[in-house]
């Protein structure tokens, strides 16, 4: 299978150090459990272009921002073994070294671990979904909403607070931690082998 895997939300809270930055910023006390929504601006009344200017920050220099699972590197090396794992995110092509970087850090190299980096702009929304992939790992609630109109396609909807209105679908399966994704992938793989038996 030919897996997508996202970086924000996926791989890198990066929504803690949004927090972090913002409350600096502006006096206040946001934590990512505050972040119910994907559009999450909309009620904090901040203009989407100030929430930007703070992801293109973080985008430049993510070195602070936690890594979500200390187990992707084990994972998602033998998901590449079997299947073609390629990294897709929404980070625009320049920042690519940025996040080569901050990938190497945590020990996800490309080869091993990974086939590709794929970096698309963030909207519209569906054309993460549009890319030829079988399988797409992300935490985005849009996705879950383009992906019903793909019923060959799954999403994997890594477990977030803005994502919580998504209810599991045919093709849209929540996964609360990579060692969830780890055994969906387990399953699959085992149901593959008894289909060929
Ligand atoms: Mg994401």
């Amino acid at each position: 299978m030919r897996i997508a895997c996202d970086i924000d939300g996926v791989l890198l809270d990066t929504v803690i150090t949004f927090c972090e930055i913002f409350n600096k910023k502006n006096g206040t006390s946001y934590q990512k459990s505050d972040v119910t929504k994907w559009e999450f601006f909309l009620d904090w009344n901040i203009p989407e272009d100030d929430i930007w200017d703070i992801f293109f920050q973080i985008y430049e220099d993510s070195m602070s921002t936690p890594f979500i699972d200390d187990q992707i590197p084990v994972i998602m090396k033998d998901l590449n073994q079997m299947h073609q794992v390629s990294i897709v995110s929404a980070r625009t092509p320049e920042y690519r070294e940025y996040i080569l970087e901050k990938l190497q850090y945590h020990g996800i190299l490309q080869g091993p671990h990974y086939n590709e980096l794929v970096l698309l702009i963030h909207k519209p929304y569906d054309l993460k979904i549009k890319q030829d992939f079988d399988v797409f790992i992300d935490d985005n609630p849009k996705l879950a909403e383009a992906i019903n109109k793909q019923k060959k396609k799954i999403l994997l909807l890594y477990d977030q607070p803005w994502n919580q209105e998504i209810d599991d679908a045919e093709n849209v399966i929540r996964v609360k931690n990579w060692t969830e994704i780890d055994q969906y992938f387990k399953k699959v793989e085992k149901n593959e082998d008894n289909n060929e038996l």
